[in-house]
């Protein structure tokens, strides 16, 4: 502002508007004089991001597809939870994914580049833009591994909470388990919620659903998000995908309920979402839990005192519910 021979308050002015405000249309900040306006207008756009396309589901999810300033295409998801009426969205924090999970058609896409700090965060401002609420919760489990691009999730992460206030203890960063930057962000201690994609609780069966579990194992896995749990004094979310006859039987969730035995945790299950059959790898012989064996499943881990909840799904009928996002256009 002051380059452009303004008083300093008007950077606050702007801040507001831009964070807090969520505005994109610079002839909407009525408390800057018009000149200043255009001169903005002529000088500077809002974001670098594109809707393309924006999907609304039978149950009020909406996706997000927006194409980046180089062409790639990233998407968002909004979710509407009625019991509590409140709103989380659901960001990405790269193009595709390395990480290449065999159940996540994320993973089928490869990746493609990490998203910057900016791109990270106009996700949020841009669907609170078009919300009627507040969204006051943000997940990073769209596409992407968000451990695998700290350098911008990290800023992105402050960003949201200080310009544009969204509660620290609102905000959930999903990982497949990468365990050099568990401990990296174990040393910031934040209040955030960190879940981890388990998804198995034995070496055997985490390595064929995940290839990361080759680079590191239940073994090296385990300790960090002890240590995790040590140094931030947070309870972690254990993710876990159910899927029909491969790891939903009862050993296996007496299996976990050792696994986690003294490990400050709740667990998340997760019925299989089938991702398109189009794709190229996607698993044909994958399918979800009957609901059954999701019931014993729970059971089974409560009676290891641990807290289970059932993820509710949101928007399979948009291709927006968990590992389906792979940038259809
Ligand atoms: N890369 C991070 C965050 C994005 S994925 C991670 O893997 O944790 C967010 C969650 O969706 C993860 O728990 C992931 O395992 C899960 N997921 C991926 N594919 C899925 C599918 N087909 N059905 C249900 N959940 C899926
Ligand atoms: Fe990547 Fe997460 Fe999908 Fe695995 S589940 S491929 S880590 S986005």
């Amino acid at each position: 502002m002051g380059r452009l021979g303004e008083p300093a308050f008007r950077a606050e002015q702007l801040y507001h508007w831009l964070y807090v405000r969520c505005e994109r249309d610079w002839d909407s900040m009525t408390n800057l004089a018009k000149p200043f306006r255009q001169r903005l207008a002529d000088t500077c756009a809002i974001g670098t991001l594109t809707p393309d396309t924006i999907q609304q589901s039978q149950d009020g999810t909406r996706k997000y597809l927006f194409r980046l300033s180089d062409g790639q295409v990233v998407e968002s998801v909004l979710m509407h939870f009625q019991e509590r009426d409140t709103y989380a969205v659901c960001l990405s924090t790269q193009v595709g994914c390395a990480v290449d999970c065999s159940f996540c058609a994320t993973g089928k896409l490869g990746f493609k580049r990490n998203l910057s700090v900016s791109e990270i965060v106009e996700q949020y401002l841009f669907v609170q833009h078009e919300s009627e609420k507040e969204v006051r919760n943000v997940v990073f489990m769209g596409q992407g591994e968000p451990l695998l691009n700290l350098p911008n999730v990290l800023p992105a992460v402050h960003l949201l909470n200080e310009a544009a206030e969204v509660g620290m203890r609102r905000m959930t960063i999903s990982t497949s388990g990468i365990v050099p930057q568990i401990y990296t962000l174990a040393q910031e201690a934040l209040p955030i919620t960190l879940a981890v994609s388990l998804h198995a609780p034995n070496d055997a069966i985490r390595g064929q659903l995940m290839p990361i579990n080759r680079k590191w194992p239940l073994a090296e896995l385990m300790p960090a998000l002890h240590h995790y749990v040590e140094k931030t004094h947070r309870r972690l979310t254990i993710e876990y995908i159910l899927i029909d006859g491969l790891n939903d039987q009862a050993a296996q969730a007496r299996e976990l309920g050792k696994l986690l035995h003294g490990l400050r945790c709740n667990v998340n299950l997760i019925p299989y979402n089938p991702i398109h059959q189009q794709l190229p790898g996607a698993p044909m012989d994958y399918r979800r839990s009957r609901p059954s064996a999701v019931d014993r499943f729970r059971q089974i881990v409560s009676d290891y005192g641990k807290k289970v909840t059932v993820r509710l799904e949101r928007g399979a009928d948009i291709d927006a519910a968990c590992g389906q996002l792979a940038n259809r256009l």
